[in-house]
């Protein structure tokens, strides 16, 4: 390396712009080959930095969130789905929802894509630059409890009060116990108005009652998360069993007269 290329790589060094420094030879060439002027070659350089640096902080911010799977609204077949609102859900997507703080109840029975578009609409949160953390509820519960029992509550607490969009998945698969209640409303308090919650769930909010076990803790809870809140009610069959029955591998349904 002659001394001012040494000397340019140490400037980019220390100025991290690493993408530039680490591309630098093959960023030029294209610049010369698509006879970009020095401004043109100057936006050029810094589009790869700029790129690269949103790619690195979405990469970390999607590994932090801890998703169950790899899913994109881009993904998601709406015209399989038309229960769900297409243009709601790319409304959603722009992320004002989690910069102001409200919530995203996603509900409807097993199989039918609220996973897939909480892990999408995650995805595009983190994309704005909103931390984002996915946790099942069973799992969330848990953890809860236990740091009750240790005595550490506060600080799980403060854990999950921190990212900007906290997704909590699969509210109501199980049943959860009174003092589980409690914890969860404790968390949703401390949320409220402050950090956006997504949740799923496959019971209706009046079910939810039977979920925490509680009428007084489940209208409390419900009370702030539906304040501001949007709603998307998900109807249909799972889209997986629908899948097969295309294919012919399962009967047609007689069991599932909204579909
Ligand atoms: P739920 O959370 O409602 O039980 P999931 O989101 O886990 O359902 O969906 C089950 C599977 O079916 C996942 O692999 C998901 O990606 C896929 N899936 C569901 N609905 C759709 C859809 N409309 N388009 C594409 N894939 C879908
Ligand atoms: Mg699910």
């Amino acid at each position: 390396m002659i001394a001012e290329d040494a000397q340019l790589h140490a400037m980019l060094s220390r100025l991290q712009l690493t993408a530039i420094r680490d591309r630098l030879d093959a960023l030029l060439q294209e610049a010369a080959r698509r006879d970009l002027d020095l401004r043109q070659t100057l936006t050029h350089l810094c589009t790869a930095e700029v790129e690269y640096r949103d790619q690195r902080r979405i990469a970390m911010g999607t590994s932090i969130a801890k998703f169950p799977f790899v899913r994109t609204l881009e993904d998601f077949d709406f015209d399989a789905q038309p229960s769900v609102d297409a243009r709601l859900v790319r409304d959603l997507a722009i992320s004002r929802w989690v910069a102001n703080g409200d919530n995203v109840l996603l509900l409807g029975p097993p199989g039918v894509g609220k996973t897939h578009l909480a892990v999408g609409l995650g995805r595009a949160a983190i994309a704005r630059g909103y931390s984002t953390l996915f946790v099942s509820a069973p799992g969330l519960v848990a953890n809860l409890a236990k740091a009750h029992d240790d005595g550490h509550l506060d600080d799980r607490i403060a854990f999950y009060a921190k990212p900007k969009l906290l997704i909590i998945d699969e509210i109501g698969y199980l049943p959860l116990e009174k003092d589980a209640a409690h914890l969860f409303f404790q968390l949703v308090a401390r949320r409220y108005e402050r950090g956006a919650v997504l949740l799923t769930s496959n019971r209706s909010v009046g079910e939810w009652g039977d979920v925490f076990g509680d009428n007084v803790v489940a209208t409390a809870i419900l009370d702030r998360l539906l304040h501001h809140s949007h709603v998307l009610t998900i109807r249909g069959e799972s889209y997986r069993l629908r899948e097969k029955r295309r294919a012919g591998l399962l009967r047609p349904s007689t069991t599932n007269p909204s579909t």
